[in-house]
C-alpha cells in the first residue's frame, strides 16, 4: 500500500512539474504575443493611421500633403502632390483665360463688369477712363485686319505703360478700352488730365512699324458731379463729346 502511495505521489510530482513548465512556457508565449500586438499597433499608427489623418486634414484645407509614413503612402503622397500642382497650374490658366482678352492680355469685358460692380458698391473713390481708337475701321480697311490687331496691341501696351500697376486696364470692345484708376478722387483731376494728354503723345511716338492712330478719351470721377446715369455713362458721354469735336483728345468730367 505504501509503495503504491509513494508511486502515485512521484507521478503527481512529475506531472505537477511538467504542468508548471508548460504553464510557464504558455505565460512567456502570451507575453510575447501581447508585446508583438502592442508593437504592431504602434507601427500601424505611426506608419499608416497618423499619415492618413494628416493627409485628410491637408486635403480638406486644399493643400499638398506631407510625404510621410509607409513607403506605399509616401509614393501615394508624391503622386497626389504632382497631380495637385498640375491641377493648380491648369486652374490658373483657365482663370487667366476667363478673365483676360486673348489679343492684348488685358482684362476683358467680364472682368470690367465685375470690378465696376465691386467699386460701385464700395466707398473708395476711383476714376473711370474710356478710350476709343479714332477711325480704326479705316486702319483695317487700308492695311488689313492683322495690322489692325498690331495697332490694338500697341495701344494696350501704351496704356499699360501709362497707368500705375495698381490700376485695372481692360479691353471692353473691338477698339475700346477702359481704365479704372483706384484711389483716385476728383481732387486729382489735373494730374489725370496731364496723364491723358500724355497718352495721345505716347501713341503718336510709338516706334513700332504700324500706322499712326489717335485716341479719343473720356473720364469721370466716382466722387465728382455725376449725372443720374452713373459714372460709365458720364465717361462715355465725355468720350462721345471728344469724338464729335475733332477726336484725338480727352475730356474729364
Ligand atoms: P470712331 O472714330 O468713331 O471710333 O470710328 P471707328 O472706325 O474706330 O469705329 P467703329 O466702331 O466703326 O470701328 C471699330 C472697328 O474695329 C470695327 C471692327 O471691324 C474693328 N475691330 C473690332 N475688333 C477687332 C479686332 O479684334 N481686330 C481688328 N483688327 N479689328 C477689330
Ligand atoms: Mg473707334
Amino acid at each position: 500500500m505504501n509503495s503504491l502511495i509513494d508511486e502515485t505521489n512521484a507521478i503527481q510530482i512529475r506531472n505537477e512539474n511538467a504542468f508548471r513548465i508548460l504553464y510557464g512556457v504558455l505565460e512567456v508565449g502570451l507575453a510575447v504575443i501581447v508585446i508583438f500586438l502592442i508593437a504592431d499597433s504602434i507601427i500601424v499608427r505611426k506608419l499608416i493611421v497618423n499619415p492618413l489623418i494628416s493627409y485628410n486634414k491637408r486635403i480638406q484645407q486644399d493643400e499638398t500633403i506631407p510625404v510621410i509614413g509607409a513607403a506605399e503612402l509616401q509614393s501615394l503622397a508624391e503622386t497626389y502632390n504632382r497631380v495637385y500642382e498640375e491641377n493648380q497650374e491648369t486652374q490658373k490658366i483657365i482663370r487667366h483665360e476667363a478673365e483676360h482678352d486673348p489679343l492684348t492680355d488685358l482684362l476683358n469685358k467680364g472682368s470690367f463688369d465685375k470690378i465696376m460692380s465691386l467699386y460701385k458698391s464700395g466707398n473708395t473713390p476711383y476714376a473711370l477712363v474710356l478710350v476709343d481708337i479714332d477711325v480704326f475701321k479705316s486702319v483695317n480697311d487700308t492695311y488689313g485686319h492683322s495690322v489692325g490687331d498690331k495697332v490694338i496691341r500697341a495701344v494696350a501696351q501704351t496704356l499699360k505703360r501709362s497707368f500705375r500697376t495698381m490700376d485695372y486696364i481692360f479691353r471692353i470692345g473691338g477698339d475700346e478700352f477702359a481704365v479704372v484708376l483706384v484711389n483716385m478722387s476728383v481732387q486729382n483731376k489735373p494730374a489725370l488730365e496731364s496723364k491723358l494728354e500724355a497718352l495721345n503723345k505716347s501713341i503718336s511716338e510709338c516706334t513700332e512699324d504700324i500706322p499712326r492712330v489717335t485716341l479719343s478719351i473720356g473720364a469721370a470721377f466716382s466722387d465728382g458731379e455725376l449725372s443720374t446715369n452713373g459714372i460709365f455713362n458720364d465717361a462715355d458721354e465725355a468720350l462721345y463729346y471728344v469724338k464729335e469735336h475733332g477726336k484725338n483728345g480727352y475730356r474729364c468730367v
